[in-house]
């Protein structure tokens, strides 16, 4: 039983939305492309928002993703049987990069479902999308937001190296919950991911993004920032779960505002360059601005 549907959605959890021009425009170039965009996919509660400012961010190999993590949409339980998987298009980083000419985008995020059907997991779309966008302009910054690539050393190279301004993996929640959130994963796994990139490719922004609300405790989200923050992350993220659909795990907690202040600043106190947190966040929302915050190493309290 969906008992998250039962607690009702508390003030700070509404939204104004936006009606404009861009708002089509944007769902028109996507659609037209044949782009899938995680935004959709997560049912993401700014989606409104970003689209009415042109900004998306683009779901690379398909939609079918060949884990069944609690709080993604795109999983096996949500959408039946998967198989078989569509082989990654070759067409795609063309059709994103003209996407990304047409939404006039400077800043782009690229992400994927789980594709650990594939030898490299997925890794060579990726660095290939990279190197489409950034030889039209290397102007565009672009941020990946990858799996964990089954902790494939080789993967996380080839998309490290192929020129992102920011690597991006989530560590979603905390370690007691991954068996029942995120089943595939691994927590320590994860971390390492982080700490790897930040080896090979020093100059290259780290980030991180956790969900609250979903039956963690507040030491430990305390931990799970500290470890974070102990892989030498640049960039952090904490925002609300919200449940996408039916089939996956209820919300546990609405985390007030003043609670995601607290998290922040314990955040920030690790040495973490740039931290949003609030009921809103989600690992892309504002990417460019956290990226510009960081880069220039700068501590901003960012109240969105
Ligand atoms: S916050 Fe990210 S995932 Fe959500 S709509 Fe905006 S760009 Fe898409």
């Amino acid at each position: 039983m969906r008992t998250g549907q039962l607690i009702e959605r508390p003030s700070w959890l509404k939204k104004r939305l936006i009606y404009n021009g861009a708002l089509a425009d944007t769902r028109k170039i996507l659609s037209e492309g044949g782009i899938n965009t995680v935004c959709a996919s997560s049912v993401c509660p700014n989606q409104n928002e970003c689209f009415a400012n042109s900004q998306a961010t683009f779901l690379l190999l398909g939609e079918k993703c060949t884990r069944s993590c609690a709080f993604c949409n795109c999983g096996n339980s949500s959408a039946g049987l998967n198989l078989p998987y569509d082989p990654p298009d070759p067409s795609e980083p063309e059709r994103i990069l003209s996407a990304v000419k047409k939404l006039g985008l400077r800043y782009v995020v690229l992400t994927s479902v789980t594709r650990d059907d594939l030898a490299d997991g997925g890794a060579g779309q990726f660095a290939a999308t990279i190197r489409v966008v950034k030889s039209y302009s290397d102007k565009i910054k672009v941020e990946v937001l990858t799996p964990d690539f089954k902790g494939d050393e080789r993967s996380v190279g080839t998309v490290a190296e192929a020129g992102a301004d920011v690597f991006a993996h989530n560590i979603e929640t905390v370690e007691s919950l991954y068996s029942r959130v995120r089943p595939g994963a691994d927590y320590g796994r994860s971390l390492k991911l982080l700490k790897y990139v930040k080896k090979i490719k020093p100059s290259q922004l780290t980030k991180a993004s956790i969900m609250v609300g979903l039956g963690e405790d507040e030491v430990s989200v305390l931990r799970t920032i500290k470890d974070i923050a102990g892989t030498g992350c640049d960039i952090l993220t904490i925002g609300q779960y919200l449940s996408p659909g039916p089939d996956n795990a209820p919300v546990a907690k609405y985390v007030t505002p003043q609670e995601f202040e607290r998290y922040k600043e314990a955040a920030l106190r690790t040495g973490l360059k740039h931290v949003a947190a609030g009921p809103f966040v989600r690992s892309s929302y504002l990417a460019e601005t956290a990226y510009k915050n960081a880069r220039k190493g700068t501590v901003r309290y960012d109240r969105s």
